[in-house]
C-alpha cells in the first residue's frame, strides 16, 4: 500500500514539529506501507521571502522569484529527512526537479503537466521514504517554478495520482471539514465522508481547508483524499467519490461567503445582445461574476442584478461606466453575504430548497438573490445576518444532530 503525505507549514513550523512529523511519518512507516511525504515550508517563511525580494523592486523578475521562493520547501524537506534518517530510516528529500514534477515555463503560477515517476517509485523501490519539497516544479526550459500559493496540496495530489497511490492524506492544523464553520455555530460537526463536488462546493465558499485546484485535481484522478490534522490522532475527513458514500445526506454542509458584493442594473434595454455586452466587458477586465438574475422583461427594459468579489467592485465600476447613459441606474451593495445549503442527496429529494427558504422567513431574513444547482440552494441576504442565517439553516437540517 502507498501513501502520499502532506504537511503544511503550520506542521512544519519549527524544528520541533518537523520531529513530531517524523514520528507520525514512523508510525505509518511501521505498519508497512510505502511514504511519499510532501512538504510546505515553515509557516509564514514563504510570505517572508516574497516580502525580501520586494525590498528591491516592485515587479521583481519572477524567475528569480521562483528561485527564491522554492528554497523553503527545499529546506523543509531535508530537515525532515534528516530527522527521519536520524531514527534509523532510510529517507531522502528531492526537489520539485529531483521528484520529475514538470510544468509549464508560467513562473510564480505554474501548471503541472506531468510527472516522471521513475526516481521516486525506484527509491521506494529501495524502502526509502521519500520526501517531496512541495509547491515547486521544473518548467520545459529547465527553470525552477513554483505553482501559487498553496500549491503544496496540488504537488501531493499530483505525486498521488501519479503513482497511483491508495491514499492523500493532507495534514494541517485542523482535523477536517465541518458541516459549517465552527466559529459560527459551536454546534457544527466534523463531516467523516464527503463527495469532490460537495467539497468543491464547500471550499469554493469558504470552508478554507483544501486549495479548490487539488480537489479537483484529485476528483480528475480519482485520488481518495484525507484531510486531518498532525496535531491529534482523529481520523479527519475522507473526501471520495460520490459512489463511495452509502449514506447520502440530503444536505452535507452551510456555507457561508462574505467576499461579495451586489451590482444591480435598473432598466436595462431589454434586447438581444445585451447581456453580452455587458458582461464580455466585465469578462475583458477578468472580473468575475458569481450569480446572476435576470428580471422577465416589461415595455421593452428590464433589470439585471448580480454578484462580483467585493476586492472588484472599483474596477466593476469603471467597465460599467459606458453603460451609464443606457440604463435607468447602477446600483452597488457590499453589505451583503452568501448562504449556502450543499448536499448530494438533494439530487433525489424535493423541498429542500423550500425548508431554507421558511426557515429565514421565520427569522424575518429577506433573500434578496437566489440561485441553484443540482447539489446546491444559495442565496444573497443583508450582510447582518449572516451568522444568524447560517445557524437556523445548520440547525433546520438537524446537522447538529
Ligand atoms: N509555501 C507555499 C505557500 O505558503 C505553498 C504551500 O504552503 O502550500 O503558499
Ligand atoms: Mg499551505
Amino acid at each position: 500500500m502507498l501513501v502520499v503525505q502532506k504537511y503544511g507549514g503550520t506542521s512544519m513550523g519549527d524544528c520541533q514539529r518537523i520531529q513530531n512529523v517524523a514520528n507520525r511519518v514512523m508510525q505509518t512507516k511501521r505498519t508497512g506501507k510505502s511514504i511519499v511525504v510532501v512538504v510546505s515550508a515553515m509557516s509564514g517563511q514563504t510570505d517572508t521571502l516574497i516580502g525580501w525580494t520586494k525590498y528591491f523592486s516592485k515587479l521583481p523578475n519572477e524567475r528569480e522569484v521562483d528561485m527564491v521562493l522554492s528554497s523553503g520547501e527545499r529546506v523543509t524537506s531535508a530537515l525532515l529527512a534528516i530527522a527521519l534518517e536520524s531514527m534509523g530510516q532510510k529517507a531522502i528529500s528531492l526537489s520539485g526537479r529531483g521528484a520529475g514534477i514538470l510544468t509549464d515555463n508560467t513562473h510564480t503560477k505554474a501548471r503541472i503537466e506531468h510527472i516522471d515517476t521513475k526516481k521516486i517509485t525506484d527509491l521506494l523501490l529501495q524502502d526509502y521514504i521519500v520526501v517531496v519539497s512541495g509547491f515547486q516544479g521544473i518548467g520545459q526550459n529547465g527553470e525552477v517554478t513554483t505553482l501559487g500559493r498553496g500549491g503544496s496540496d496540488l504537488s501531493a495530489v499530483a505525486i498521488a495520482g501519479a503513482l497511483k497511490a491508495d491514499l492523500c492524506e493532507i495534514y494541517t492544523d485542523v482535523d477536517g471539514v465541518y458541516t459549517t464553520d465552527p466559529r459560527i455555530e459551536k454546534k457544527a460537526k466534523k463531516i467523516d465522508r464527503i463527495s469532490y463536488d460537495e467539497m468543491l462546493e464547500l471550499a469554493s465558499m469558504g470552508a478554507k481547508v483544501l486549495l479548490n485546484r487539488s480537489v479537483e485535481l484529485a476528483k480528475k484522478w480519482n485520488v481518495p483524499l484525507v484531510t486531518r490534522s498532525s496535531f491529534t490522532q482523529d481520523q479527519g475527513t475522507l473526501i471520495t467519490m460520490e459512489e463511495n458514500i452509502m449514506e447520502k445526506p440530503i444536505v452535507s454542509g452551510v456555507a457561508l461567503d462574505k467576499n461579495q458584493a451586489r451590482v444591480s442594473i435598473a432598466d436595462v434595454d431589454d434586447r438581444p445582445g445585451i447581456a453580452a455586452e455587458i458582461f464580455g466587458a466585465l469578462a475583458d477586465d477578468n472580473i468575475n461574476v458569481d450569480m446572476i438574475v435576470q428580471t422577465i422583461g416589461r415595455d421593452g427594459r428590464t433589470d439585471i442584478d448580480f454578484t462580483i468579489p467585493k476586492t472588484e467592485e472599483e474596477q466593476a465600476k469603471k467597465v460599467l461606466e459606458k453603460f451609464l447613459n443606457s440604463v435607468g441606474s447602477i446600483d452597488y451593495d457590499c453589505e451583503i453575504a452568501k448562504v449556502s445549503i450543499v448536499g448530494v442527496g438533494m439530487k433525489s429529494h424535493s423541498g429542500v430548497a423550500s425548508t431554507a427558504f421558511k426557515t429565514l422567513a421565520k427569522e424575518n431574513i429577506n433573500i434578496m438573490m437566489i440561485s441553484t444547482s443540482e447539489i446546491k440552494v444559495s442565496m444573497i441576504i443583508d450582510l447582518k445576518y449572516a451568522e444568524l442565517a447560517v445557524r437556523t439553516l445548520h440547525c433546520a437540517y438537524e446537522l447538529d444532530k
